[in-house]
């Protein structure tokens, strides 16, 4: 029997999911709300009617799934599948992974959701081939990926990779984590519309005041990339400061980490990549020692949506293999029951 594998997306707002074949291709894929309001069980429900959606569409029934991975917002514990809290999704010591390997009756391998999507844009997109990969998706927060040696970095905390909440301007607007001058406070797109809203309510104009109200509500990254292109010079000036201090924290994890690729994705690079990447490549190279840029790519992400679920599928087949003694799903899978 051809054996698949399962890859999960669970994000705040939907759940994405998709099926693999052996040689990783994508079979089929599935979207759904996550509903998060409604409370941990019921979004774990969602999860497994995402995942069965793109069984459905590709065909095969759970019990030709070897293994399963999962992409979650954390802090988690990878090693053991509990997600230690996530205040959105109504989580508090979840055990996410065991609860699903009961759903679908496979193993089901947990990691950090943008864990995942670096590793997806590693394994298949746009860092394919570096040894050494930071991943960093802006959003309505940004989150962060090490892959070095071709692997994920965890670290003792086994919560590696925040990103987002370096301190690049001390003293600067309070985060949601607590701390202020956050990178995520200061260019995610929640941090750019609050200083936008700050802005009008100090008396400058911007064309979005006309749709979203003086208080700017729910202003998407395509919202402001339009803005943007209006010549906006409120906006304009906004995403371009935004620009600046990603390039900042950039250019610090060059100088720590020694990427060979940069990989920026999320919905605010994908709306405004074009406008922000030369910006945010000088704002790097004045930051990262030339040695420490010598060679290296700063690029946009390739897989969009899919690569959260590609990136935790592979994760599941490459921690399935390593259980199971690198042997092919054919032949473990049945040992692993
Ligand atoms: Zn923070």
């Amino acid at each position: 029997m051809e054996r698949f594998v399962l890859g999960l997306d669970l994000g705040g707002t939907k759940i994405n999911a998709a099926v693999l074949d052996p040689a990783g291709n994508v079979l089929s894929s599935a979207r759904e709300k996550t509903e998060a309001q409604l409370g941990a069980e019921a979004v774990l429900e969602r999860i497994v009617q995402t995942g069965q959606k793109a069984l459905q569409a590709a065909g095969i029934g759970a019990e030709q799934l070897y293994a399963a991975g999962i992409g979650s917002p954390g802090p988690l514990d990878w090693r053991s599948g509990v997600i230690i809290e996530s205040a959105h999704l109504h989580f508090d010591n979840f055990p996410l992974g065991p609860r699903l390997q009961q759903s679908f009756g496979c193993p089901v391998f947990v990691d950090n959701d943008v864990n995942a999507g670096t590793y997806g844009e590693y394994k298949k997109g746009a860092a394919a081939g570096a040894e050494y990969v930071l991943g960093m998706f802006v959003g309505t927060g940004i989150g962060g990926g090490i892959v070095t040696h071709g692997r994920i970095h965890h670290g003792f905390s086994r919560n590696a990779g925040e990103v987002g909440h370096m301190i690049v301007l001390a003293g600067g607007p309070r985060c949601n984590c607590g701390s202020r001058g956050c990178l995520e406070a200061l260019a995610s797109r929640t941090g750019i519309v609050r200083g936008l809203r700050k802005a009008v309510k100090d008396g400058y104009k911007t064309s979005l005041t006309k749709n979203h109200g003086k208080r700017l509500e729910e202003v998407s990254s395509g919202a402001l990339k339009e803005a943007y292109q209006r010549e906006d010079k409120l906006v304009r000036k906004a995403i371009k400061r935004a620009a600046k201090y990603i390039g900042i924290g950039i250019g610090s994890l060059i100088n720590v980490l020694g990427p060979e690729v940069v990989v920026l994705g999320g919905g605010v690079i994908e709306a405004l990549g074009d406008e922000m990447l030369p910006i945010i490549q000088r704002s790097t190279a004045r930051v990262a020692f030339e040695y420490s840029l010598n060679g290296v790519n700063i690029v946009r992400a390739q897989l969009g949506d899919d690569a959260g679920v590609i990136g935790a599928a592979i994760i599941a087949k490459e921690r399935f293999e390593t259980q199971t003694g690198g042997k092919p799903p054919e032949a473990a899978s049945e040992a692993s029951r």
